[in-house]
Formats: structure tokens, C-alpha cells, sequence
């Protein structure tokens, strides 16, 4: 069996050990430019077109990570880059899903007990104790309830908070409101005091936080975005910070990485910024879950972790 690698930051090395650890029989190598040489499998980000197109062998495209929206918008400006019928396939959680509960459950925490409040009476030397907030006034609203936005939901109602998820397709989650498609989604908003976003980049869902969405949500609301920086609308959140519908903003993924040094979002008060690394690929994880793939394939079962092209995720 022969696998192909490309990633244009991972450590190579630790890739090509690892998986051939993991698959003993196979010839695992980094692919260069010019490389020609059959292959069953590709593991890949931001492949180069070359990498891939024409390779009618390959059984499988293994995307490193959980998001496929750059590999398809590469597919949409080169069709012939995916052989006819080659599966992709996407990361499911492989770790991810533990540090978007970490992230997602802090920083609720966070803005729930009102730390972002005493940080700014504590630059006054002011000593002020607060109303409490309560926990009924305080739903939470995940848009996206796939593998990670199903498990951020699963961890805040286990914290007690009103949770409630908005997906294509009804959920059937514990303890969680569920509510699918266009035509639930000003209902999902309505009450909602925290919205955390965990969907796909995909042409339904780019700008979708925008001032309407935004308008909809319950008064002095938050915001994390956690999925892709083109789903938000920057200038409409900085609007709805100024006019005080949204309160705080928690932002890990910018419609630009690195966010540009004079970005205004950087100097706003009430937003606060990590570096797109809410969640990142975990190695061992990750090639465990590729060869369990692999292996699933190589006899003949139907794996999970496909992308649907049609979805776009
Ligand atoms: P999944 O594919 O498992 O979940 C996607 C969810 O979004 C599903 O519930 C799906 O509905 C829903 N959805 C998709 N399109 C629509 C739509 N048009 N309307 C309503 N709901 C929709 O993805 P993951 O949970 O694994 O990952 C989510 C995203 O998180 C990734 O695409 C990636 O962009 C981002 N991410 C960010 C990271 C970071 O570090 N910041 C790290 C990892 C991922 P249904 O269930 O009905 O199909």
C-alpha cells in the first residue's frame, strides 16, 4: 500500500514514522513536486492541484483536519484535482472535541460569573460587587451541532445552562433543544443570550452572523466564534458592540489570518482574540483514526468521517 503526505507546516517526520507505525505494511512518503509513483492514499492540506489530479489508484484523500472548506474551494477551481469518485475524508474530532469543550465551557464561565466585568472595575481600583446573572437567563445557542458543536452542547447543559442547537437536521441530543433548517433559525436565536459558532464554511453559512442574526439574539448577548472567520460579519458585530445588543465577543477565526495589526477588532474592549487554535489536529489521535480508516476500507466496510461534496462538509 502506498500513501502519499503533504502538510506545509506538520512535522513530516513524525507523520511518515507514525503512520508507518501504524500500518506496518504500508510505504508511506512526503510527496514532492514531480512525483508520480502510484498511491492508494493521500493524507493533505492545502495540497498542491498536482499532488492529486489524474491519480485514478487512490482509494481515499484524508483532509488533516476537521474543516474542508479549503480543499473545496481548490476542488471547485480544478474539478480534475478529486479523480472521479476518490472519497474524501475529514477528521471526526480525533481529540478536537475536548478542547473546544475547554475553550467553549471557560469562556462561558467566564462571562456567566461576570470576570469581564470586574477585569474593567479593577483598571478603576474599584470594589463593586455585582448582580449575579442567572443561569435561566443565560441560554446558549450552538450553531452547527455536528461532531464538535454536539459535544460543546452536551458539556454546557452538563454546567446546568439552558442549551439549545441549530443544525440542517433535527438532533436528538439529551437535555438539548434541537432546532433544523432556515425555518427554525429565528426561533434558535430568539432568547438566545451566548451564541457559539461550529458550522462548516460553506456557501449557505458565510456571513451568516450578521447584524440580522445579530438583532434576533436576547439583549446584552455574547458571541464566540470558534468555526471560520467568513462566517462572521466583523463590522456588524463591531456595530452591535457599540450599540450594546452584544455584550462581549470571544473570536479564535478571522475572515483574514493573521488578523492585520490595525484590525480594529484587536483594540476593542470587549472582544477578546486567540490565534485559530481552539482546536488543533493531535497528532496520534489523528493517525490512529486515518489507518482505523484505512483499514476499514482496505476490507471492504464503510467507514465514517466522509465528506459529503454535495453539502460542502
Ligand atoms: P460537522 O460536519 O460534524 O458539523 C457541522 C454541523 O453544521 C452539522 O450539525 C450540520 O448539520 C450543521 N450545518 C451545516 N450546514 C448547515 C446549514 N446550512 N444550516 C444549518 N446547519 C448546518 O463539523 P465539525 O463539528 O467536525 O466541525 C465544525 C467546524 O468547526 C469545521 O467545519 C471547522 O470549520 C471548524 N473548526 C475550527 C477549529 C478551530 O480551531 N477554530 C478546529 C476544528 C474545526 P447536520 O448535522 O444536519 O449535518
Amino acid at each position: 500500500m502506498e500513501i502519499i503526505f503533504h502538510h506545509p507546516t506538520f512535522d513530516t517526520q513524525t507523520w511518515l514514522e507514525g503512520m508507518q507505525q501504524q500500518l506496518p505494511g504500508a510505504n508511506v512518503r512526503q510527496w514532492h513536486p514531480g512525483d508520480n509513483q502510484p498511491a492508494d492514499y493521500a493524507l493533505v492540506w492545502h495540497p498542491p492541484v498536482e499532488m492529486l489530479s489524474g491519480r485514478q489508484t487512490l482509494k481515499g484523500v484524508f483532509a488533516l483536519g476537521a474543516g474542508v472548506d479549503s480543499i473545496l474551494s481548490k476542488l471547485q477551481a480544478h474539478p480534475d484535482m478529486l479523480p472521479n469518485g476518490v472519497p474524501l475524508f475529514r477528521l471526526e474530532d480525533t481529540g478536537m472535541a475536548l478542547q473546544m469543550q475547554e475553550y467553549a465551557v471557560s469562556q462561558v464561565l467566564h462571562w456567566f460569573r461576570r470576570f469581564d466585568d470586574y477585569q474593567a472595575l479593577k483598571q478603576q481600583a474599584k470594589w463593586q460587587p455585582l448582580e449575579d446573572y442567572r443561569r435561566e437567563d443565560f441560554t446558549i445557542g450552538v450553531l452547527g451541532a455536528g461532531v464538535l458543536g454536539g459535544k460543546v452542547a452536551e458539556s454546557l447543559a452538563a454546567w446546568g445552562f439552558p442549551v439549545r442547537c441549530w443544525s440542517r437536521s433535527k438532533k436528538d441530543y439529551p437535555g438539548i433543544t434541537s432546532f433544523a433548517g432556515d425555518e427554525q433559525l429565528s426561533d434558535f436565536l430568539s432568547g438566545t443570550r451566548v451564541l457559539i459558532n461550529l458550522l462548516p464554511n460553506t456557501p449557505q453559512t458565510v456571513g451568516i452572523i450578521n447584524s440580522r442574526l445579530l438583532n434576533q439574539l436576547a439583549d446584552e448577548a455574547f458571541v464566540m466564534n470558534l468555526a471560520r472567520g467568513v462566517h462572521l460579519v466583523e463590522s456588524d458585530l463591531l456595530a452591535a458592540l457599540e450599540s450594546g445588543k452584544v455584550k462581549g465577543a470571544m473570536l479564535d477565526v478571522f475572515a483574514q489570518e493573521p488578523l492585520p495589526s490595525n484590525s480594529p477588532l484587536w483594540k476593542h474592549p470587549r472582544i477578546a482574540i486567540t490565534p485559530h487554535l481552539a482546536a488543533v489536529t493531535r497528532p496520534q489521535e489523528a493517525m490512529e483514526y486515518i489507518a482505523k480508516t484505512i483499514r476499514q476500507i482496505e476490507n471492504g466496510e464503510n467507514p465514517g468521517g466522509q465528506v459529503s461534496l454535495h453539502h460542502g462538509y
